[in-house]
């Protein structure tokens, strides 16, 4: 307090000294936004957004946590891990593509609706990395734990190491070595990153996301999926944000921060993704890379948008899921 009224004396001086009212100074500064534009009542008849087809099983399984009186955290932490745990999903857990080395190593995080967050990173041997996120943020005093320390950490929690990479996964790394031409794509045939944003039905958000990266990596490489404010974000006040596609662009544009950051000035989720997708095409030359944006803001909309087209997601509404292409700019 002290502080501010020094401040405020400071600039009631200046103001002075360069000619200027100062209350009008004063009045500038104290317009403030409002913490929640959004009109109307939070949504409570549960609400589930996910990226890819794979997002319908997750969307299930955090149904049926919600129904079991799960929130949610619950619904996106669970509803995460089934993708996890498919074998035949290349870009996720088990089976995820391994880096150039040949290594399965993967990122996650969540996020809950009082702002608490955990994230793992440059994890191996772990099934379920957005499991072991949601330990570090509800049993450490940190946020991000990365490689060998985020393995010894999930061991002392009570996980077994396994194998991640399939015989199919080895069979299309040995494959990829033949080029080893180091310019994965994105969004072509690999169904990417599972994010998924959950409403309860107290109204109250949370976000998680997982990923294996990006096929044949850079051994070390991390991408935006562990990244709080890039590969998602959850204000319980406003809205939440999660991303897929091309970390490196996502992380430059910190996007999912920035999506419930507009949401908070007013705009509809689908706006928001909207700007997010135009600020990377503005940055950066878009060709050949492919980025999603997917958010809820509290009153139960929705909004999606990629750069190029062939994103979808699924959403479920009060136990109905639809799946849904979303709309792209390039
Ligand atoms: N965003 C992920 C990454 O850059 C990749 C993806 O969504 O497929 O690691």
């Amino acid at each position: 307090m002290t502080r501010r009224r020094t401040f405020l004396r400071q600039l009631g001086a200046s103001a002075l000294l360069l000619g200027l009212d100062p209350t009008r100074l004063l009045q500038a500064r104290s317009i403030e936004h409002p913490a929640r534009p959004m009109s109307g009542e939070r949504f409570s008849g549960g609400h589930m957004l996910s990226t890819w087809n794979h997002g319908i099983v997750s969307n299930e399984e955090g149904w049926r946590q919600m129904r079991n009186g799960g929130n949610a955290l619950d619904a996106v932490v669970e509803g995460t891990a089934v993708v996890e745990s498919d074998p035949t999903g290349t870009s996720v857990g088990l089976g995820g593509r391994p880096d150039r080395e040949g290594k399965v190593t993967l990122d996650a995080c969540v996020m809950g609706p009082d702002g608490d967050a955990g994230g793992v990173c440059f994890l191996e041997d772990i099934e379920h990395p957005v499991r072991v996120a949601r330990k570090v943020m509800e049993t450490t005093p940190h946020v991000l734990l990365a490689g060998t320390g985020a393995r010894d950490f999930a061991l002392a929690h009570g996980f077994t190491p396994r194998n991640l990479l399939t015989e199919d996964s080895r069979r299309a790394w040995e494959a990829w070595k033949q080029s080893a031409e180091y310019k994965p794509i994105i969004n072509v045939e690999n169904h990417d990153t599972i994010g998924m944003l959950a409403q309860d039905h107290d109204g109250r958000l949370a976000g998680a996301c997982t990923t294996s990266g990006l096929a044949y990596k850079l051994r070390g490489r991390v991408g935006d999926s562990p990244i709080i404010g890039a590969g998602l974000f959850v204000d319980d006040e406003v809205g939440a944000c999660t991303a897929t596609g091309l970390g490196e662009a996502v992380m430059k544009t910190l996007g999912s921060f920035l999506v419930v950051e507009l949401i908070r000035q007013g705009r509809t989720p689908q706006a928001a993704c909207e700007e997010a997708v135009d600020r990377i095409m503005r940055k950066m030359p878009v060709a050949d890379l492919q980025v999603g944006y997917l958010a809820m803001d509290t009153a139960g909309n929705a909004g999606a948008c990629a750069i190029h087209p062939g994103f979808n997601y699924a959403r479920t509404v009060a136990g109905t899921t639809e799946l849904v292409d979303a709309p792209s700019r390039a």
